[in-house]
């Protein structure tokens, strides 16, 4: 009893457990509102019209007023509903408000047309009957998103009719109603099984927008990190600029960079390298107040968008936070492990204009900051753009360039400081342009480089260079700087070996220089080439030693036979005991690991006393020599060292 009560009450009332079918609902009635209410005035006014001849003033035009203006109202209470925005709970109401409207409106049309029956003839009575039929049937279709209402409708109507009907003991009558009974059944039927499939769609519906709703937020969303992904960045990008633009403020786009990540990768295994990624995402998050937007743009790489950014100072500032956030030592069960990194930032609308040119401009930033001053943060400046397009025309001039007549090479001596005597040249390479001028290696190699025309760069200074050697004593070396890209591909290392082989120059007499850097390229192709290379009989030397942060691991799977000390470690190393030890540090692995050992870049006695204290053997450097000409390279030869 009390579950069969339980029933009728639910489906009586307003479902209010789905708020999409709540909206659904609403929508679909609304739209049959303004039909309903014209089909029941209009019937209800051609009957008022039809019985006022003979029926009292009061029932054939007062009631038909009053239900006239009670249809008004529920017009009006439907038209601020539209001009509402439709939530659940605005729809919930507004069907509630009709559930109850509808049996009170059904009540007043059927003793309104009870109380006409009496007055008028048999036609006006078949009139009635005719009008209260099918303005039950409209009704009732009108009703059809809403089952309660249809339903009470139904029945107060189909209740009133037959039980009149038949009380009158006219066989015409009684048959109507028999007959009017039998459609509601057949309607309530139809009614059943079309709110089932219209909840069914509704309820499909809201399943398919959830659906694609959460593939839209797997599709922005970074699965390692469960930050915004690349994607997500670039849309959130296009909006906040515009925004900015609109508003007319400052917007900042940062990229943060790992400078250590791919060691650490390489060294503990990727599950350690994901774990490091998850907390360095966890990291940036709590320093990323609402006004940044953080996302994983991919790798070891990830980004910030600072609308309404602040003044240079404090972005620095900021940015020097996270790098030093970064740094803090992590530990994991399986090492504990420290990183670094850098950030580049670029701001609108100071240093660019379009969210390409925001992602580039910070891009290069980064990656200038990580060359000059790396783990800490760096702004876009108006020297970078400046660099930018000297290096575009740097590109220009060398895609125009006849190689073979403008490139040259000079030599700088390596000398053995314990027999005093030059063992070697380095070639570099010299580029005299006729628009430019001349132009520094430090410049043209990373545009040629950057644009793949490096091969045909390193082909004529590699034979002018072997070239050169050939002239040589027999006991003096030819070291030549290779390009990473001379070796990622065994085509390119081919054609490096292919020069050689034909110069004539005993491949035993070359030391082929690569930098610490080109490793991180593509360690596996490196590794073959240069063991390809040592096969034919040159040595290989790992250049700018100490700048780059390659793992000791790496370093044993490369067939070297020399490493150099970069520069940097060497100026004045007299007065700094952090150079003084690394470069003693060096110099020990060198001997551990049976490698000579070149210093570079001396320039001052002090120097060469504190590296002769070191124990250095090979030292080359503008105490001895700047670079030379091919042709003063006999006269130099002739000239005792001290
Ligand atoms: P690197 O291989 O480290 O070459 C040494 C650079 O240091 C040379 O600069 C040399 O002139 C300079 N240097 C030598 N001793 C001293 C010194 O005592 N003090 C100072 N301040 N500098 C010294 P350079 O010739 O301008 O070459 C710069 C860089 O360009 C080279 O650095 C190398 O990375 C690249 N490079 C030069 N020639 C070639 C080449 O043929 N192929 C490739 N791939 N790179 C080259
Ligand atoms: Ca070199
Ligand atoms: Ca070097």
């Amino acid at each position: 009893m009390k579950s069969l009560f339980a029933w009728i009450v639910r489906l009586m009332s307003v479902p209010s457990d789905s708020p999409e079918l709540l909206k659904a609902q609403s929508r679909a009635f609304s739209q049959q509102v303004p039909m309903m209410y014209a089909t029941l005035l209009t019937s209800t006014w051609a009957v008022a019209i039809t019985h006022f001849a003979y029926t009292p003033v009061s029932i054939a035009i007062g009631i038909p007023i009053l239900m006239t203006v009670a249809c008004g109202l529920r017009m009006i209470d439907w038209w601020r509903t539209r001009q509402r925005e439709l939530t659940p709970e605005s729809a919930r109401q507004s069907l509630q408000r009709t559930n109850l409207v509808a049996p009170i409106l059904s009540v007043v049309f059927v003793v309104w047309t009870m109380m006409m029956f009496p007055y008028g003839n048999d036609y006006d009575r078949a009139h009635l009957a005719f009008f209260l039929a099918i303005t039950i049937i409209g009704c009732f279709f009108c009703l059809t998103h809403l089952r309660s209402a249809a339903i009470s409708v139904a029945v107060i109507v189909n209740s009133g009719f037959i039980a009149f009907f038949a009380s009158t003991g006219q066989p015409t009558l009684i048959a109507s109603a028999v007959t009017i009974a039998l459609v509601s059944v057949a309607m309530l039927i139809m009614l059943t099984i079309n709110y089932r499939d219209f909840t069914r769609m509704v309820d499909a519906q809201v399943r398919t927008e959830a659906l694609s709703n959460e593939n839209f937020r797997l599709a922005n969303l970074d699965s390692l990190t469960s930050l915004p992904n690349r994607r997500a960045f670039f849309t959130r990008l296009d909006e906040d600029l515009k925004r900015a633009a609109q508003q007319r403020t400052r917007l900042a786009v940062g990229i943060i960079d790992l400078d250590s990540f791919k060691p650490i990768n390489d060294l503990y295994g990727h599950a350690v390298g994901d774990k490091l990624l998850i907390e360095v995402g966890h990291r940036l998050s709590i320093l990323c107040p609402e006004k940044m937007h953080l996302s994983r743009l991919g790798g070891d790489e990830f980004a910030l968008i600072i609308s309404e950014a602040e003044d240079d100072c404090t972005l620095l500032e900021h940015g020097d936070m996270l790098c030093q956030t970064l740094r803090v030592p992590i530990a994991f069960a399986e090492a504990t492990v420290q990183i670094a990194a850098s950030v580049g930032f670029a701001v609108y609308p100071e240093m660019a204009a379009t969210p390409e040119q925001l992602f580039e401009r910070a891009d290069y930033a980064l990656y200038h900051g990580k060359r000059t001053n790396r783990g800490s943060a760096i702004l876009f400046s108006a020297d970078h753009d400046a660099e930018i397009r000297r290096d575009a025309r740097i590109e220009q001039a060398l895609q125009m360039a006849d190689l073979n007549a403008e490139l040259d090479v000079v030599f700088q001596p390596i000398v053995d400081i314990r027999q005093h005597k030059t063992i070697g040249f380095e070639a570099l390479a010299r580029w005299t342009s006729p628009t430019l001028g001349r132009v520094s290696p430090d410049l043209f190699i990373p545009v040629a480089e950057r644009n793949g025309i490096i091969g045909c760069v390193t082909r004529p200074l590699l034979q002018k260079a072997l070239a050169a050697a050939s002239l040589w004593p027999e006991e003096i070396r030819l070291a030549f700087n290779l390009s990473p890209q001379n070796l990622t591909s065994s085509e390119s290392a081919l054609a490096m070996a292919t020069i050689i082989e034909r110069s004539g120059f005993d491949a035993k007499r070359l030391d082929l220089e690569i930098t610490e850097t080109a490793i991180t390229h593509d360690f596996g192709q490196i590794q073959r080439a240069t063991e390809m290379l040592r096969v034919l009989g040159c040595g290989i030397s790992l250049d700018d030693f100490g700048t780059g942060y390659s793992s000791l691991s790496h370093l044993h799977g490369l067939p070297l036979t020399k490493i150099k000390v970069d520069r940097s470690f060497v100026t004045n190393l007299h007065h700094r005991p952090a150079s003084y030890k690394i470069v003693k540090s060096l110099l020990a692995l060198s001997r551990d690991m049976g490698l000579d050992c070149v210093i570079e870049g001396v320039e001052t006695k002090e120097e060469m006393a504190a590296l002769r204290n070191l124990g250095c053997i090979m030292i080359q450097g503008f105490y001895y020599s700047p670079p030379m000409a091919e042709m003063e390279i006999m006269t130099y030869l002739e000239m005792p060292i001290t």
